[in-house]
């Protein structure tokens, strides 16, 4: 059973897909607006969106924009449904990264087996996630839904923050020179300089507290993140 979420406003299409979802055993969640759709997708866990584009306030596109831009919701798949004119936003859509499309008036079998196709991917994507989770006692790296964990508790750490200790400590045991360990990130900053790097790390280790110890400094060299953390997992 997966739990997905219908952000469209016209009661008919709720109806039609609500019943043709729990049909198929699954959990249906519906919000009418954009606002309500996004405050859904924050406070549970959705596995599916099935995304209106026109929509009484921010319109589709926007919803998809918000979506994918939020690290703790950019895994989620969107399905848009999109009406006979809208070609244009199925195209500008999909550049914001939705997963797929249906036009309306659509057939509920063709949508009903886009949906199961998703849910396999993204299942299996998911399970990748659980092999890619790197652990080093208490400290929990999630690369795919971009968390970090300390003693089960999230912590928020800025995206720079969580490419850094995420690249270290997949590489653990290797030093890297401070000069140059942004750009092995591929973050944007234009300027970069050794201060910066430091700034992180500093900004880094007290949000791991009181895993800090695993990165370390490395005298006239750089940062590395501690190999005892490879030795002792979980
Ligand atoms: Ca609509």
């Amino acid at each position: 059973m997966s739990r997905i979420l219908i952000i469209e406003d016209e009661p008919d299409i709720q109806t039609v897909l609500r019943f043709n979802l729990e049909k198929d055993g699954h959990h249906v969640l519906v919000a009418a607006n954009g606002n309500d759709g996004l405050h859904e997708l924050r406070r549970s866990t959705i596995d599916l969106v099935l995304l209106d584009l026109m929509l009484p306030d921010r319109d589709g596109l926007e919803v998809c924009r918000v979506i994918r831009a939020d690290p703790s919701l950019a895994g989620i798949p969107v399905i848009m449904l999109t009406a006979k004119g809208e070609e244009s936003d199925v195209v500008i859509g999909l550049g914001l990264g939705a997963d797929d499309y249906v036009a309306k008036p659509f057939r509920i079998k063709e949508l009903m087996a886009r949906i199961k196709v998703r849910l396999l991917r993204s299942r299996e994507e998911t399970g990748d996630a659980e092999r890619r989770r790197l652990q080093f006692q208490g400290l929990v790296i999630d690369p795919v839904r971009h968390r970090v964990l300390i003693d089960d508790q999230v912590v928020q750490l800025t995206l720079t923050e969580f490419k850094l200790v995420h690249y270290l400590a997949s590489h653990a045991g290797i030093a890297y020179e401070r000069y140059g360990l942004l750009d092995r990130i591929g973050d944007g900053e234009s300027i970069v300089t050794d201060r910066t790097i430091d700034v992180h790390i500093r900004n880094l280790r007290r949000k791991i507290e009181p895993y800090d110890h695993f990165i370390e400094t490395v005298r006239g060299v750089g940062y590395r993140f501690s190999e005892l953390g490879v030795r002792e997992p979980g």
